[in-house]
């Protein structure tokens, strides 16, 4: 303790400066990895608990109207004056408190937060600040005709997503758990959606460049996906790579692709190019091509029997995409797409082939996982392979249960090594019987537990977040302050 700290009055605060102060002064040069590791967490945890405990405070600068005595008149005014932070960083810290404080009425009791399955998590030290904003971010984008009941329970399904899940990971959740939401409600319109498709092929302009736009309607979106998902997999149809493999990558060496993939820097929309360029080409075999010219390539189609029977709602595509449920049952009745209903409880209850041969298995996990089952991956099923989660090697049965999706980037994950991920099959006491789940590292996850993968099933972060909510309305509120 320094001089000047000794003779400093005690404030609530002091603890907690002389424990990073300690903490800077400490050698770090003794510790394990394991120990720096350790570290690492908790100085995370410690920076999440103290933006909750931050916004405590702020909650009393608000309602004691400090900004308006010190003539600052507003929160942000006030922070940056006193703090000399950013108007950025100031308006960030206004919106969280105004979200996740827990403010009084005028009896002095307090106000459940805006959003209070948000702010549990970060005064727990599950989730960061960002994840934060990500959630009130994809909140703000709920449609205002949304049920307040709905709401709710998008928040408390964001909030326990969040914990589990990589900041970056949170838009294209919740872009999925908007489509679910929107969807459940008010129909979408097919006639609207006829009026606005289109496909635009503007001249070239000097550079002889031509751009291409549309709106794409969901049916030709559902069969465009797997023709790219082969077509623009990494490594395919590289023209800068003379030794990329051409064609459809079902039909080719997949050593050679993977080694194609690993030198593959192009981006996602130059891989679509490069497939369209590739598909259209005249040097392409025709009889190649012709596997593909009766199209859809694959296109499996998964809905739940009640929204078969209502016709309402989205079937969920294998490349990740949604088609609602009118224009899915208009595909479904050419032969080639596979359709695969599902009963209340999510079991499969009629898939369009009888017997379960091995393309088939894939389908029925393409159907029911919808892509790669580690927690927080979004690879569709068809960037996946099929997965033993007990190897074939050391006994594991080839039966469905024992099988799962995983791209090759998680799949590169699983091995017996410290470092490595786990796989397990539910057992019938969990929330996912049956289901694969996944178990981190110990440095990621030092708890161990096994998760399954969320990403593809909104509907399930629903279903968990109105249980969560249920238990939650069924035991007395415990007193926080
Ligand atoms: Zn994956």
């Amino acid at each position: 303790m320094t001089p000047a700290e000794a003779t400093a009055p005690q404030r609530v605060t002091t603890p907690l400066l002389h424990g990073v102060n300690t903490l800077l002064d400490t050698p770090l040069l003794p510790l394990t990895d394991d120990e720096i590791i350790d570290t690492v967490h908790d100085i995370e945890h410690a920076r999440r608990i103290l933006d909750a405990a931050e916004h405590r405070v702020l909650v009393q600068v608000c309602e004691r109207s400090i900004p308006d005595k010190t003539g600052t008149g507003t929160l942000p005014k006030f922070l940056m004056h006193t703090l000399r932070i950013s108007h950025r960083d100031a308006a960030q810290r206004n919106t969280a408190v105004t979200e996740l404080g827990t403010f009084h009425n005028l009896h002095g009791d307090q106000r459940e937060p805006q959003h209070p399955e948000t702010a549990n998590a970060l005064a727990e030290g599950a989730i960061c600040a960002e994840h934060a904003r990500k959630i009130s971010e994809i909140l703000k984008k709920i449609p205002r005709h949304t049920l307040a009941e709905k709401y709710v329970a998008a928040e408390t399904a964001l909030a326990d997503y969040a914990r589990t899940v990589h900041v970056d990971d949170m838009s294209k959740v919740g872009a999925k758990l908007l489509s679910y939401l929107d969807l459940e409600g008010p129909a979408p319109d097919h006639r609207e959606r006829q009026r606005r498709r289109g496909l635009h092929l503007a001249k070239p302009g000097v550079d002889e460049m031509a751009r291409l736009t549309g709106d794409l309607t969901p049916e030709l979106t559902a069969l465009l996906e797997p023709v790219l998902a082969k077509w623009a997999r990494p490594g395919m149809n590289n023209p800068d790579d003379p030794d990329s493999p051409r064609g459809d990558c079902e039909h080719v060496d997949r050593k050679a692709m993977v080694a194609a993939a690993s030198r593959d820097t192009r981006t996602t929309a130059q891989r679509n190019h490069d497939a369209i360029l590739a598909l259209l080409h005249p040097e392409t075999k025709v009889d190649h091509l012709g596997t593909h010219r009766g199209l859809p390539v694959e296109l499996i189609l998964t809905m739940g029997i009640d929204q078969l029977e209502e016709a309402a709602g989205v079937a969920t595509t294998a490349t990740g995409g949604t088609v609602p449920i009118s224009e899915a049952l208009a595909l479904a009745a050419h032969a080639k797409p596979y359709l695969l209903i599902f009963d209340t409880h999510s079991q499969p209850l009629h898939f369009s082939r009888r017997r379960l041969a091995s393309p088939d298995q894939r389908r029925v996990l393409t159907a029911t996982l919808r892509g790669c089952s580690r927690p927080g991956c979004d690879a569709p099923a068809s960037m996946c392979a099929v997965h033993h989660v007990t190897e074939w090697a050391r006994g594991g049965p080839t039966g469905i249960d024992n099988l799962t999706l995983a791209c090759d980037a998680c799949h590169a994950l699983v091995n017996d090594g410290p470092n490595g991920w786990k796989t397990v099959v539910m057992d019938r006491t969990s929330d996912y019987p049956g289901r694969v789940g996944w178990i981190a590292p110990k440095h990621v996850d030092p708890h161990q537990r096994p998760r399954v993968n969320h990403r593809h099933h909104p509907d399930e972060l629903i279903t968990e977040a109105r249980e969560t909510r249920r238990r939650e309305n069924q035991t007395p509120p415990h007193p926080t302050e």
